[in-house]
């Protein structure tokens, strides 16, 4: 069976078998360190599951903290030879990188899929394009990076240029395993930096299967992949004195951790973490039931996108206080269609958690909810998709109708749970939008673009750095993200958190 058709077939052992039998997907994982597979110091493994059914689908390294040095040996190899590499030559090897990915799309997309549980329409529209994209647009980057003079005085100018790190640790969540580690490989590596980067321990495969498809196109030593526990080799990353930074996409309790192992040896940090975004929906979206209103409905109903498992999900809609009833009728009856399903069949919207341990918390934020006093609109429980995936993860899109004070508007569930509320005027919405601890994203809904422009425009200082008008995601890599707690995101301004500059008169 050819790969594109594996998921006509959509079921999890023939994808495996096929994946497998073409040679592109192992069913035993080694780090990838210095150009080649290693195992593990203490050779030990452990079981990487599928959400789709709970099966086994891969052996990993379980890696510790020897491994971690052996990583860093390899880097630190490299970081010289890496770094006088010209970007010119570094940018042809990110192009190279690219394209190999879009050669094995589908393989990649499907790895993402089994390990994930998103669906397959997301990993092969969203996912995998986009983290080819990266690797496109910081080879772009590099090349068009031009140093900057200043004038001291009559007889003297300082000249600044950018330059690399040396070995930087990178430390990736669950949610969007491949697209994240591309967020931070392409800007590193093409930056001149060497790094020994983490993946989640639940899904570790796509980038593994990455490294199997391009492990040969970098010089050995520059890109090293290391699994296991984050606790363990996260924070023996994460604190290790042979980093010149570490960057992190996270929990935000996790994210304090690393900010703590990272203080003893004083490692820069690039922190990104979660979130609990307000979706603002003024009254005017109901003037007419018309396209925009539809748009309106679409952007309500994202709170589901990959299963809600996004550090932006717009997890809380304000709604205004005059159309409040009529708008939560339509808006839950668009809710109601998103077909939850084996997330390898093409027209499944929405997949299952991530993981066993994702699902009884979001099981258990939603007895909260109930317990609260939020009234549950729709959804409110585990779902079942068929006696094949009984013991995969997944949830019904649920909606609750309660206040913001409440535990579901104020904790980041991470799961497809919308908590709704309404307001009364633009002060009130940018009060409530505003009371969390998180502040990352937001998106505003009028008709009338100076209403929207109105709430972003009064509700400075924002506490978050995003603000999607009447679209609520766009992820293109040349639009920064930053948060209350959070770096910017690297767009071309990468090179300040990627490189250090060094100035010269
Ligand atoms: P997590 O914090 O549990 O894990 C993230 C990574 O840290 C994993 O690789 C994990 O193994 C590792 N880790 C865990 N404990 C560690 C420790 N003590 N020391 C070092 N490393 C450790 O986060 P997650 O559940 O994988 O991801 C979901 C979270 O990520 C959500 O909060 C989400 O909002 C956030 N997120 C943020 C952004 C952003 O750009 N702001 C993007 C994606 C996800």
């Amino acid at each position: 069976m050819a790969v594109a058709e594996l998921v006509k077939e959509y079921s999890l052992d023939e994808a495996l078998e096929t994946l497998h039998k073409n040679g592109k997907v192992l069913s035993k994982y080694q780090n990838f360190i210095g150009g080649k597979w290693l195992p593990p110091v203490k050779g030990k493994y452990f079981v990487d599951h599928s959400p789709i059914n709970g099966e086994p689908i891969a052996e990993i390294a379980k890696s510790t903290p020897e491994d971690v040095e052996t990583a860093l040996d390899a880097a630190h190899a490299a970081k010289k030879a890496w770094a006088h590499t010209s970007p010119a030559a570094r940018a042809a090897l990110l192009n190279k990188i690219a394209d190999v990915m879009e050669e094995n799309l589908e393989i990649l997309a499907i790895a993402e899929t089994i390990d994930n549980g998103k669906p397959i329409r997301e990993t092969r529209n969203a996912d995998v394009p986009l983290s080819i994209d990266h690797f496109r647009y910081f080879a772009s980057c590099i090349r068009a990076e031009e140093g900057a003079l200043s004038e001291i005085d009559n007889d003297t100018v300082a000249y600044h240029f950018k330059e690399p790190l040396g070995v930087v640790g990178q430390i990736i969540p669950w949610n969007f395993p491949l697209l994240m580690a591309a967020w931070k490989l392409a800007p590193a590596v093409g930056a001149g930096n060497c790094t020994v980067i983490k993946p989640a321990s639940n899904t570790p495969l796509s980038l593994l299967v990455l490294m199997g498809l391009i492990g040969d196109i970098l010089p050995p030593g520059v890109l090293n992949v290391i699994t296991g526990p984050g606790g363990e080799i996260g924070k023996a990353l994460a604190s290790n004195s042979r980093i010149a930074k570490i960057a992190f996409t996270g929990e935000t309790t996790t994210g304090r951790l690393i900010m703590q192992y990272a203080s003893e040896p004083i490692i820069p940090q690039t922190l990104e973490l979660g979130g609990k975004s307000p979706n603002i929906f003024f009254a005017d979206v109901m003037d007419k039931d018309d396209e925009f209103f539809d748009k309106a409905l679409e952007g309500f109903a994202l709170f589901a996108f990959n299963k809600g498992e996004v550090c932006t999900c717009p997890s809380r809609a304000l709604v205004q206080e005059d159309i409040f009833d009529k708008f939560l009728e339509r808006a839950v009856a668009r809710v109601a269609k998103i077909k939850v399903g084996n997330p390898l069949d093409p027209t499944t919207m929405m997949g299952a958690q991530a993981s066993h341990d994702q699902l009884e918390k979001i099981l258990g934020y939603i007895d909260v909810g109930k317990k609260e006093g939020a009234k549950c609109m729709t959804g409110g429980k585990q779902a079942h998709i068929g006696p094949d995936f009984e013991k995969g993860y997944y949830v019904q899109p649920t909606v609750f109708a309660g206040h913001n004070k409440m535990r579901i508007f104020q904790e980041e569930i991470f799961g497809p749970v919308l908590s709704v509320t309404k307001f009364k005027t633009l002060e009130e919405a940018i009060e409530i939008g505003n009371d969390t601890v998180y502040g990352l994203g937001a998106g505003v809904w009028s008709p009338m673009a100076p209403t929207a422009i109105a709430w972003v425009a009064k509700s400075r200082p924002a506490a978050c750095g995003r603000i999607a008008i009447t679209c609520i995601r766009r992820a293109q890599r040349s639009a920064a993200i930053s948060s209350r707690a959070t770096d910017a995101k690297p767009t071309r301004s990468f090179w300040s958190i990627i490189s250090r500059p060094r100035t010269c008169w």
